[in-house]
């Protein structure tokens, strides 16, 4: 007999581990339907290390504990929640990994009412009788961006989809070949496009396309799709053409033009020393493209949502589509997202929206934060460990501004290379959890991202981190 056979012949006996007396509290009633999996893949898993090890020789009892203790953690795992806090140190203001933007406490109060409680969002009190779902918070969008009408959707990807399925009905889409656009791991615009079913014309080049490009493809029943490029710049010998001429010339041939804003700014962020280059949703608007799209929770500084802000017609005409209603969002967003643009309708001078404050938190409130945060940690850091405050850059992240950062403090740490990556990971690992970023000077944490209600929990993560083993 092999090794390897030797070896797997001590695997644990999925009845023997459902019997244990560890694992059978854990079975009781309908428990025993979706723990039965578990230990599945558990000695699955175990099996798979056994066929890969070359270690010493393990017992039977040996590999049956091990079962049990991942059996009781995978136990354990799944009746927690399937998410964790994590305090972002990595000075991305969007960071699309991270949940992108965080929503104001009145917004997250109100999410919180409406998942609880019953409410109008889809009544007419005063008819007693159905009424439209979101058209209150749509009317707040339609406002803050000068459109007639606004439509709010599940995100903006079903928000261009929605846009071009409708004006394009299966014709010509002429799309730029510099905007032929990939967004996160799945979001390809051209993929896109042939999911509407429309008839993808792509001009132009990677780096120029020119309103001859356009004038030239633009047949009868043609529709225009211009997309911003949220998360790539291109230099050297390029070329764009502007919203706006666009839209003169799709007015003057009769084409149809949809723009994708990508993050939807609502905000002058040049006033927090942004470059200009993002503009705002007004401006878009204004520039008279037929259909705007944007996201909720980019820029914006909402949840999840996509907005598609128009004229009367042309949103209602989207409202009755067929498939409108897959895209529709929950209760909780058009509650959240209300209570932000609440934020920006009430503001006089700047939306209380995180997202925003966070962009324009100033230099000196992160150099004092910085230093704080460091005078809180020093005493615990492990010998050989040098920490500092020093310059570095955020981001806005969210594919905006695509290759904007803004100035930022750092409270950086020097140490043994190994012992910064093995610190890094406890403080991923922990809860909440801890993500910073490494650089060419050790490890790095970003003041600006962590709300200033975070100190604390900072500084409890690396003094839980430095504890450690
Ligand atoms: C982010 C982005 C999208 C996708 O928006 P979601 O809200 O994530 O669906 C589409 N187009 C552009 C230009 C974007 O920047």
């Amino acid at each position: 007999m092999t090794d390897l056979q030797n070896r797997l012949r001590e695997l644990p006996q999925i009845s023997v581990l459902l019997d244990d007396l560890r694992v059978a509290p854990l079975m009781q009633g309908r428990k025993r339907d979706w723990m039965t999996r578990l230990v599945q893949e558990v000695v699955a898993d175990l099996r798979r290390r056994l066929q890969a090890d070359r270690g010493p020789v393990l017992t039977r009892d040996e590999l049956t504990d091990q079962a049990v203790a991942a059996i009781v953690r995978g136990h354990e795992a799944l009746l927690r929640p399937a998410w964790r806090r994590v305090l972002n140190g990595t000075g991305v203001v969007v960071h699309t990994n991270l949940g992108r933007s965080n929503l104001p406490a009145a917004a997250a109060d109100a999410a919180r009412t409406v998942a609880m409680r019953n409410s109008d969002l889809e009544y007419d009190l005063a008819k007693g009788a159905r009424g439209h779902r979101g058209r209150g918070v749509e009317r707040k969008a339609a406002l803050l961006t000068g459109a007639e009408d606004a439509l709010v959707v599940n995100n903006n990807a079903a928000a261009v989809w929605l846009a071009v399925r409708f004006l394009s009905r299966g014709g010509p889409v002429i799309l730029s070949r510099g905007e032929v656009v990939a967004i996160g791991g799945s979001f390809r615009m051209n993929e896109i496009m042939a999911e509407t079913g429309c008839r993808l014309v792509e001009i132009g080049t990677t780096n120029r396309t020119g309103l001859k490009d356009y004038d030239a493809a633009i047949e009868p029943g043609a529709t225009v799709l211009k997309v911003h490029r949220s998360n790539f710049t291109v230099e050297g010998f390029t070329e764009e053409t502007g919203l706006a001429e666009l839209a003169e010339l799709c007015r003057a041939r009769g084409a149809r033009l949809v723009y994708d804003a990508g993050s939807g700014a609502l905000f002058p962020f040049a006033e927090v020393g942004l470059p200009v280059g993002e503009t705002e949703l007004a401006e878009d608007v204004a520039t008279g493209a037929d259909l705007v799209t944007c996201s909720g929770d980019k820029l914006l500084g909402g949840c999840q949502a996509g907005i598609i802000l128009g004229s009367r017609d042309l949103i209602d005409g989207l409202r009755t589509h067929p498939m409108r209603r897959a895209f529709r969002v929950d209760k909780t967003t058009l509650a959240a997202l209300d209570a932000v643009l609440t934020q920006y309708l009430a503001g006089e001078r700047r939306p209380e929206v995180p997202t925003i404050a966070q962009l324009a938190l100033s230099l000196d409130v992160l150099q004092e934060r910085a230093e704080r945060l460091l005078a809180a940690l020093e005493p615990h850091a492990p010998a050989g460990w040098r920490g500092s405050v020093a310059p570095g850059r955020s981001s806005v992240g969210g594919g905006s501004f695509s290759s904007a950062s803004v100035e930022s403090r750092l409270v950086q740490w020097d140490g043994p290379k190994d012992d910064l990556e093995r610190c890094h990971l406890k403080l991923r690992l922990g809860d909440p959890a801890l993500v910073g970023r490494m650089n060419q000077d050790g490890l790095a944490i970003d003041v600006r991202t962590i709300a200033g209600d975070e100190e604390d929990l900072v500084v409890a993560a690396f003094v839980a981190a430095w504890s450690q083993p």
